[in-house]
């Protein structure tokens, strides 16, 4: 194998995901000796003087990339993403006495959080259930609880392509959000939050490591069966070190995280990222109904572009083939979630423009083959 050779296939993967290859290339060379010391970050003590500077860089990239307040804590935690579906309402289902949470049901990941809460304590679905996850539901029509003690949503529904272009009013009651899937990929206001989650594998490096931000008035108010490694209390006075934390995921983020800086940051990543997206969409409006993606106009992700080919129920047999012709040309990971159907290109940071542009490329030629 010859590592040095410029890559040739283009990785659509909705996660883990591409990452870039100059952070692959450095961990290769650093993997044996890490700056020296004769070891590799896998061998390493999480408490050597080594790993301490790499997490601390971790969290002072993230605090400066996304200008996180000083009141906010950072953890790097385990158990996924879907480790806090149960961590975020064993923390904060207690902060007001209804011990009663909203959520805003818009895809998988947010039923799968909504239907993990209900073991903890009353869940409010703020609208009725929807046949399709193709939409968000007007916010005037969302029925909150005021004394909800919280209010959560997925912000990019990563299997439907949903993605949230505002933030949720929720008159005062903490917003919670699962950023797993468009987390780094444009600026966000970090106030306007009580907690912010996100998986790395997606956009900011590899699976194992869950990035949790949150308030620190939010902290201390844990269900005493709370598992002690989901406890924020604990871990954010730890410095996400009460166990052996996941070292070399974190290690990656960190290359990622310096990756996103020196190419210009959140907002430069969420300016590529409209682009990116804009040549997708545009290449399935002006297809003249040869592509279709379902998603409402107003709410269609810029991070994960579902769509069918040939006809609005999609043409299967059409959809191999697009796949198999796409693998040809090297680009993977192309072939839509199992419960949708269809195609999904994921167009996390990593993804170039160029990597988009053969993608738009071949979708002009494929319609051009079969129309
Ligand atoms: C991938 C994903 C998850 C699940 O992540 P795991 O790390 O596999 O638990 C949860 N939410 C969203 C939005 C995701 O994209």
């Amino acid at each position: 194998m010859e590592p040095h050779v410029k890559q040739q296939t283009i990785n659509f993967g909705a996660g883990p995901a591409k990452l870039p290859p100059p952070v692959l290339l450095q961990a290769q060379k650093e993997l044996i000796n890490y700056d020296g010391i004769g070891i590799s970050v896998l061998e390493m003590s999480h408490r050597s003087s080594e790993f301490t500077q790499i997490i601390n860089k971790a969290e002072s990239l993230l605090r400066e990339l996304l200008k996180i307040p000083d009141n906010y804590k950072v953890m790097f935690l385990q158990g996924g993403a879907s480790g806090q579906f149960s961590g975020v309402p064993l923390n904060l289902i207690g902060l007001k006495e209804d011990k009663c949470a909203d959520y805003i049901v818009t895809g998988t990941w947010s039923a799968k959080a909504a239907k993990e809460a209900e073991k903890y304590g009353k869940v409010n679905v703020v609208h009725p259930k929807m046949d399709s996850y193709t939409k968000i539901p007007e916010p005037g029509s969302w029925n909150l609880n005021p004394s909800a003690s919280y209010v959560y949503y997925c912000c990019n529904e990563t299997v439907h392509g949903v993605e949230y272009h505002f933030t949720p009013e929720t008159n005062g009651v903490t917003l919670v959000s699962d950023m797993s899937s468009n987390f780094l990929s444009r600026p966000v206001d970090v106030s306007k939050f009580g907690l912010i989650y996100a998986g790395a594998q997606k956009n900011v490096g590899c699976a194992g490591v869950t990035v949790v931000i949150v308030r620190e008035d939010l902290i201390g108010h844990a269900q005493k069966e709370c598992p002690i490694v989901l406890d924020y209390k604990v871990q954010a006075e730890m410095k996400s070190l009460y166990n052996t934390p996941p070292c070399f995921s974190i290690y990656i983020m960190c290359l990622v995280l310096e990756w996103i800086k020196n190419n210009g940051g959140a907002a430069a990543m969420g300016a590529l990222n409209k682009r990116k997206s804009d040549l997708i969409y545009d290449t399935i409006n002006s297809s003249d109904g040869f592509y279709v993606c379902p998603v409402d106009e107003k709410c269609r992700s810029r991070m994960n572009i579902p769509f069918r080919i040939g006809k609005k129920e999609g043409d299967e047999a059409l959809e191999k083939e697009f796949l198999n012709g796409a693998a040809k040309r090297g680009m993977i990971s192309l072939k839509g979630h199992r419960s949708v159907g269809g195609i999904r290109a994921s167009l996390y940071n990593a993804v170039t423009l160029e990597d988009t542009e053969a993608l738009a490329h071949y979708m002009k030629e494929f319609l051009k083959e079969h129309q």
